[in-house]
């Protein structure tokens, strides 16, 4: 992060802004939602200023800014869009140790001014750091639509009975819980319904039942949870929600770092990864453990690569949790497969190339190659292999050996959709020597058949496949 997101108080406070113009009047409009009183600097309001300058916290002075109007100020606005006054502003500003902004100059900026949803008091601020403002406003247009306008008047009323919800409920945690049951439930229900009487009388219901120990008894739930092969564009809604809500995750190596950034700040983090050949963690320790924190009471979120039930273990996973009667939930995840070939360019089945896709993987219960070749040679069709990088040599001549052409396509993709992504393409006969040219570590995928050759039909090159994946990580600035 480039600048620290502040909220600052500048209620009965004075606010300086120097301009008359457009970007003037968004500045002192947004101060004075704030309760700001505001001095405007400028020989003459334009028509923008129509409704603010009868307003009773705003003072006009037709001359420039003087030091001494920096006496008692927190913030200072310059929009007066010349050059040497606003050179000048900004001086005086750093001379009274007063907050600078000049609309779009950087050097005399001391911080950004977001683009903001008004839902007070819920406020959203949204920063491109100052790359993208663009951006950062169609989100803000998102946003705009996503958050029902009742949702500001949700917050005021929660607020209402913050007191008596901390006399009742000591932890942070059972506070916390309490909320989140209370908001995302039947309370938040009612109250968004326009019943305002009913989500009171639910809310100080629920708070009672919380408050009489049931809380501690309660038993917790376990979410499995498929990330997705890295990009954080493609999680599910329900992946997003249930990762905001967590008490505990249990990650994976092969969970992107920028996923893990959307997972809720304060959620413990166990790493449970494992390399190839290198268990951190047995499968019945991460199994066990899951029981345990659920017994705790705990949301406890599994966070797998890809699909949890697509080579994922995420079937040995929950038979413990069964076992012991632990709630759980999967949330499916888009797997490698899926992923990497949309994102190189490869549709796994065509009309003209392949009516049928095999999903295998050439990592054996005891690490021998154990497949089922006249299955996986069969023409039409397009077989994608997992964890099969270290094999990619044994493989590729296993196939030749059972029958399928030596030119039949195939390409890997390592770390796809992600920053990252490489693919090397080529065909059975020569793709172990470019992987290995290549030099690539994976994780990677490998996909062999005739559906290959369309990424050279699409036009797919490696710019390309850049370009595409640069634009969906953007759309993350200032989320
Ligand atoms: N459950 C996961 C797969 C886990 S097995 C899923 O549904 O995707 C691990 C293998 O998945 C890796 O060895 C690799 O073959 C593949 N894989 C996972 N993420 C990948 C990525 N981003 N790029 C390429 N291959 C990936």
């Amino acid at each position: 992060m480039d600048h620290l997101p502040i909220f600052l108080d500048v209620k009965g406070k004075k606010v300086l802004v120097d301009g008359g113009n457009t970007p003037a009047a968004r500045r002192v409009e947004r101060a004075l939602s704030a309760g700001a009183h505001v001095h405007v600097f400028c020989p003459k309001m334009s028509d923008e200023f129509r409704q603010l300058r009868a307003h009773p916290r705003v003072t006009h002075h037709l001359r420039a800014p003087e030091p001494a109007d920096f006496e008692d100020c927190v913030v200072a606005y310059g929009a007066s869009e010349i050059e040497a006054r606003d050179k000048r502003l900004y001086e005086m500003a750093k001379d009274a140790r007063v907050l600078v902004n000049v609309a779009d100059v950087t050097k005399y900026c001391d911080f950004i001014t977001p683009s903001v949803v008004d839902r007070s008091p819920l406020v959203v601020a949204i920063s491109s750091g100052g790359n993208a403002p663009v951006i950062a406003r169609i989100l803000r247009a998102r946003i705009e639509v996503m958050l029902p306008a009742a949702y500001g008047r949700l917050a005021a009323f929660v607020g209402g009975f913050r007191d008596r919800v901390m006399q009742k409920l000591k932890s942070t945690e059972s506070r916390r819980h309490f909320w989140e049951n209370t908001i995302e439930g039947q309370v938040g229900d009612h109250f968004l319904a326009g019943d305002e009487e009913k989500a009171g009388k639910h809310l100080l219901e629920d708070l009672d039942a919380a408050a009489t120990g049931a809380e501690s008894a309660q038993i917790g739930e376990v979410f499995l949870v498929g990330a997705g092969p890295g990009d954080p564009d493609l999680l599910t809604f329900r992946a997003l929600h249930i990762m905001q809500r967590a008490d505990v995750v249990l990650f994976d190596r092969l969970v992107s770092d920028e996923i893990m950034t959307l997972v809720r700040r304060d959620a413990k983090r166990v790493y449970v990864g494992k390399m190839p050949q290198q268990h951190t963690m047995v499968q019945e320790d991460i199994s066990e453990m899951m029981v345990e924190l659920a017994k705790q009471g705990k949301r406890v979120l599994r966070l797998k690569g890809g699909d949890p039930f697509i080579f994922g273990r995420g079937g040995e996973e929950l038979e413990l949790l069964a076992k012991h009667d632990i709630p759980f939930q999967v949330i499916p995840g888009i797997t490698a497969a899926s992923g990497c070939a949309s994102y190189a360019g490869i549709p796994l089945t065509h009309r003209d190339h392949a009516q049928s896709c095999v999903l295998i993987t050439a990592h054996g219960k005891d690490g021998v190659l154990d497949l089922d070749w006249e299955r996986l040679v069969r023409p039409d069709q397009t077989v994608v292999v997992y964890m099969g990088l270290s094999s990619v040599g044994i493989l590729s001549g296993q196939f030749i050996k059972h029958g399928l052409d030596a030119n039949t396509p195939a390409a890997v993709v390592d770390n796809g959709t992600r920053a990252n992504q490489r693919v090397v393409s080529g065909r059975l006969g020569n793709i172990a020597d470019r992987v290995e040219q290549s030099g690539i570590k994976g994780p990677a995928l490998i996909i062999i058949g005739s559906v290959v050759s369309m990424r050279d039909d699409l036009k797919w090159f490696a710019d390309h496949d850049k370009t595409t994946h640069q634009m969906s990580l953007q759309a993350q600035d200032g989320l």
